[in-house]
């Protein structure tokens, strides 16, 4: 199986001039679905991951997934006014103007070790906010993982310093 054939490339979606891998189909079938797992899995089972944290809202479905396979704990990071309880948050660049993202305060603990998931790897801007996060409360950064990874968009170069993982690369 090529993983490859259940990514769908969308034109024009979120706006005009912008080719966006659509992960439905991926999720949609079980056998893609475990094949996935077993790569982002990889190296991590004897890595102690603490908390897995996943990005709102497509890096949910493979972080929570992981969380489960590794025994680890799950935090959501979110866009603002999402999360109920006390938050901190992280602002980052977008194409025109910047955006936020938010965690619990007392979602990680210092020295938990992290895992931090999202679907795509773009700019970068997205996981370096997350690893923001992460450090603000004491977390240990272990790895950076994506499904797939726009390496035209040299995200790996923000997140220079960081352990960062694609089993997908375009
Ligand atoms: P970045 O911050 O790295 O530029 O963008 C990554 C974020 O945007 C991720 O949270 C991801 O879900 C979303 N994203 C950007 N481009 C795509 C794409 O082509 N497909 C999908 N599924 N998500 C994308």
């Amino acid at each position: 199986m090529t993983l490859n054939q259940y990514i769908r490339d969308v034109q024009d979606f979120p706006k005009p001039g912008v080719m966006f891998k659509d992960i439905t189909p991926l999720l949609g079938n079980p056998q893609a679905v475990k094949e996935c797992m077993a790569l982002l899995i990889n190296n991590l089972r004897d890595k102690k991951i603490d908390k897995v944290v996943g990005a709102e809202s497509r890096g949910f479905f493979f972080a929570t997934l992981l969380a489960y396979e590794l025994s680890a704990g799950f935090v959501p990071v979110r866009k603002p006014n999402k999360l109920p309880f006390d938050k901190i948050s992280a602002t980052y660049e977008l194409e025109y103007g910047t955006d936020v993202l938010e965690m619990h305060i007392d979602a990680i603990k210092p020295g938990d070790r992290i895992l931090i998931h999202d679907d795509v790897l773009a700019t970068g801007g997205t996981a370096k906010a997350v690893c923001e996060l992460v450090e603000q409360l004491g977390g240990i950064i272990v790895q950076c993982n994506f499904l797939m990874e726009l390496s035209f968009l040299n995200g790996r170069k923000k997140l220079n310093g960081y352990d960062v993982y694609a089993p997908l690369v375009y």
